[in-house]
């Protein structure tokens, strides 16, 4: 007689349980109006009356100066790629096929960088100071999120100079 029981489950080691979280966020004034420019299809940012940067997206104030941002400036759909990296590692709820690229731009005219997804380019060719644009969604799928914008990929310009992007790292 045998104890062998082959067809006997083993422990379970792993189990997959979707799980989920529901929140409301308010953007309040300055990052509503950046969300509906975005629901426009462009990117809108808010300058400082004392030191002139220009925030985007804004928090309604400059945290140089403590003063409000009121002035709303309307940015350019192009920029520049300040750094960047490249993500080689699958994970849980990955919905871009890998590897691909996540990189810091400052949009021309803008005195701060966001993080946007580069993509027709290979990877091994991304390189910091390279001229980027804004792909949009269509027109009717325009929203007041980020997923308004599909991606940016390269434009057929030079290289910005590293000392106009150096600020920005
Ligand atoms: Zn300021």
């Amino acid at each position: 007689m045998s104890d062998e029981t082959t067809d006997a489950p083993g422990p379970v080691t792993m189990l997959a349980t979707p799980i989920g979280l529901d929140f409301d966020f308010t953007p309040g004034i300055a990052q509503s109006k950046f969300l509906r420019g975005l629901e426009q299809g462009k990117f809108l940012g808010q300058r400082c009356p004392v030191c002139g940067k220009v925030y985007v997206p804004s928090r309604g104030s400059c945290p140089t100066d403590g003063v409000p941002t009121t002035e709303d400036v309307e940015l350019s759909n192009v920029g520049t790629v300040t750094t960047y990296c490249v993500v080689n590692v699958p994970f849980a709820g990955q919905s871009i096929e890998i590897p691909y690229i996540c990189a810091q731009i400052l949009l021309d005219g803008a005195n701060l960088s966001f993080m946007g997804l580069l993509q027709e380019i290979p990877t091994d060719q991304i390189r910091m100071g390279m001229r980027v644009e804004a792909v949009w969604v269509e027109p009717d799928q325009l929203t007041p999120s980020l997923a308004s914008v599909r991606y940016f990929r390269p434009v057929d310009e030079p290289d910005a100079d590293y000392e106009t992007y150096k600020e920005y790292l």
